[in-house]
């Protein structure tokens, strides 16, 4: 855990926008731009995926981030790496602690599996992923979904190795703030999930905000 509070305040933000639960967003950050995720009321999971702006397969790769970094979460210090090894954005203020990139994003193929086959037709975060790149004309495609961060989440990993999805850590006002190391197009679906407890099973908006 390492809790660094950021001396930004939003209203020298040169972009403020708050985005509703269960929808998704797509925007440019430009290098040395800070980005923050705020969590407005608590134990919200942010889906998020970075791509290099000049070339989206240079897009962000989970496991060159935990390997570069030796530590499966994320939070201040960490360097968001690339497929191609590049710094994509770096963590500069956490006041959450802890976030995770091992869980993946919900899917239906996930809902049917994890809850019931009833749950197939809920909305998922691919399904905003996909909703979001097929209505801007920016050269993304499905084959560019891949393994994502999951801010705000919380998947501890157990003694015996096992993947599990607990209770959240953040609370109601609680950040992840990161530099753009280069040009970045960032996709977030905020997570529509009703059947997990990593967003306390109550999805609610985040806030975004830019500082140049
Ligand atoms: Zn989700």
């Amino acid at each position: 855990m390492a809790i660094v509070e950021s001396k930004l305040g939003p209203r020298a933000a040169v972009y403020d926008f708050t985005l509703p639960a269960g929808e998704p967003w797509l925007h440019m950050i430009k290098q040395g731009q800070t980005f923050r995720i705020h969590d407005l009321e608590g134990n919200q999971a942010v889906d998020t995926l970075f791509y290099s702006a000049a070339d989206h397969d240079d897009r962000y790769s989970a496991s060159d981030t935990i390997r570069r970094q030796g530590n499966i979460y994320l939070s201040t210090g960490t360097q968001l790496i690339s497929s191609e090894g590049n710094v994509l954005m770096t963590l500069v203020a956490d006041t959450c602690g802890r976030h995770d990139t091992l869980g993946g994003a919900c899917a239906a193929e996930s809902n049917s599996v994890r809850y019931s086959l009833e749950k197939r037709f809920m909305h998922s975060c691919r399904d905003s992923f996909l909703h979001a790149i097929a209505h801007a004309d920016c050269g993304l495609s499905k084959c560019h979904l891949t393994g994502n961060i999951n801010f705000f989440m919380n998947v501890p990993v157990t003694e015996d190795g096992k993947l599990t999805f607990a209770d959240g850590i953040s609370a109601p006002g609680k950040y992840v703030e990161m530099r753009a190391e280069m040009d970045v197009i960032a996709l977030i679906s905020n997570c529509p999930q009703l059947n997990n407890p990593c967003n306390a099973y109550n999805p609610t908006p985040v806030r975004l905000l830019i500082w140049d």
